[in-house]
């Protein structure tokens, strides 16, 4: 029987870690690591993570090395506007910034996404002042975390007619509302919460519970 050479034996789990370890090459960490970044975003996964880095990858000259530039960028210019709370690239944003938008009339919004989507809808033609959240006894956050100090400010400042609510429709937002309404009672501003009820479009068998009754509650007249 022939004596058996090292390629005749199966190598142990030792040397085979050890042999995968040495064959990979050093990026790996990277692109590991850059998966574990992107994993932590919002509507990210680690699945879609792995999908979108391998995407990256694949696409070197047409989306990685942009995205690389257009990161770098934004972590060089973007701030947070000191008057409302928007993100933007200067101190003042577009909006506070734009004398057609001084209506007098102020948006109150949680965070920067609701502001944002508000004006995709682009029905708002005044200004607005980011929350950055809401009132929350479970995760003690109070009202000095939220720029409600600085709200009632900007309301005597900028001589602010109307106040408009557009706080999400939670237990929170609502807590948050009628601390805002209490704070803002003696400013002068008249203070008005976006409607409830049937969204556009919406059929009223789909709808819950407490949609439907808070639609019967915000009811109009129609002549
Ligand atoms: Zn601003």
């Amino acid at each position: 029987m022939a004596p058996k050479g090292p390629e005749g034996q199966r190598p142990s789990p030792t040397q085979l870690h050890s042999e995968s370890r040495q064959m990979d090459p050093r990026g790996s960490d990277d692109i590991q690591n850059l998966i574990a970044m992107m994993a932590k975003l919002p509507g990210l996964g680690p699945r879609s993570a792995r999908r979108a880095v391998l995407k990256l990858i694949k696409r070197r000259d047409l989306l990685l090395l942009p995205l690389a530039d257009a990161l770098q960028a934004v972590a060089t210019t973007a701030r947070e506007c000191q008057r409302c709370g928007n993100i933007g690239t200067a101190d003042l944003c577009d909006i506070c910034t734009d004398p057609a938008r001084a209506t007098g009339e102020l948006c109150v919004v949680e965070d920067v996404s609701d502001l944002w989507a508000m004006e995709r809808a682009g029905g708002f033609k005044g200004r607005y002042h980011v929350l950055g959240g809401t009132l929350s006894a479970l995760d003690a956050v109070g009202p000095e975390e939220l720029r409600i100090p600085e709200l009632a400010q900007r309301v005597s400042d900028e001589g602010i007619t109307e106040v408009i609510l557009a706080l999400n429709a939670t237990v929170d937002g609502l807590t948050t509302a009628h601390y805002i309404v209490d704070a803002l009672e003696n400013s002068g501003a008249q203070l008005t919460s976006l409607a409830q009820g049937v969204p556009v479009g919406g059929e009223l068998d789909y709808l819950d519970d407490g949609t439907i009754t808070a639609a019967l509650r915000a009811r109009k007249a129609l002549q």
